[in-house]
């Protein structure tokens, strides 16, 4: 482990691993051109604990994420999720973990625009429940982000804050066993981060895990522990 993860809240050290990476390592070449986006990362995610990635732009943070959640595959180095490895397996595999393990919330967003906002979170759950996880029903976790009444609105109908929950309902459709997410709170008002802050916090102490990549002030201070990126390395 590295030992620039510091741990300063009370969720560190509370439960098992529910994520590790051990020693990734990403390249892309361009041409002549090669860069190194992950130079050797490891980090654990342990049940109950929220951890803040951050960094400046282009230490490797969404690389990061998109290795960790098995949608990109680490030149070097190994995921583990809830005990299964996610990486260098194959796609429908890496798909499987994912939909059994895993919330993903990317900044791009996880709704898919012509479905209202229960056939969203009913399409997430499909692949999960073909696996034997239930989740909860759409309206239960419509009503958990505050938009009990949302249930038929398609995703331009919404404002950004509301948005913003629905993406969070539909990563949280599959009752993960780690969340992760990019910029969760980008661009949002300050009321609607203290909101969506707060529905992590209950994921994490319901027993999930929790990795944020953020630039925000406020998610850092809340978070268990931080992780801090430069040049695709984690900082000391
Ligand atoms: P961050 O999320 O911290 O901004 P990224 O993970 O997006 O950083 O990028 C890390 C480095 O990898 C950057 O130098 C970026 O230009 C490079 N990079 C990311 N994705 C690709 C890609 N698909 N092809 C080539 N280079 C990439």
């Amino acid at each position: 482990m590295d030992a620039a993860e510091t741990g300063t809240g009370a969720g560190a050290g509370a439960g098992a691993d529910v994520l590790t990476a051990c020693d990734l390592y990403r390249f892309y070449r361009t041409g002549e051109e090669e860069t190194l986006a992950l130079r050797g990362v490891s980090l654990r995610v342990r049940r109950g604990e929220t951890v803040a990635v951050t960094g400046p732009s282009g230490s490797g943070k969404s690389t990061l994420l998109a290795c960790l959640a098995g949608l990109d595959e680490p030149d070097g180095g190994v995921v583990h999720v809830g005990g299964e490895r996610i990486s260098h397996r194959p796609e429908a595999e890496r798909a499987r973990v994912r939909a059994r393990r895993i919330g993903v919330l990317l900044q791009s967003g996880n709704l898919l625009p012509h479905l209202d906002l229960r056939a969203n979170i009913r399409l997430a759950q499909s692949a999960a429940r073909a696996l034997g996880n239930r989740g909860s029903e759409a309206w239960v976790l419509l009503d958990r982000v505050g938009l009990p009444a949302r249930g038929r609105a398609l995703p331009r109908e919404l404002a950004g804050g509301e948005l913003a929950r629905a993406g969070l309902a539909v990563a949280l459709a599959n009752d993960p066993d780690i969340l992760l997410a990019d910029e969760p709170t980008g661009e949002l008002d300050g009321r609607t981060e203290q909101r969506i802050l707060e529905l992590l916090r209950e994921r994490a102490h319901a027993g999930a895990g929790v990795l944020l990549v953020t630039h925000s002030v406020e998610v850092v201070r809340t978070a268990d522990r931080v992780i801090t990126l430069r040049d695709g390395r984690i900082r000391p």
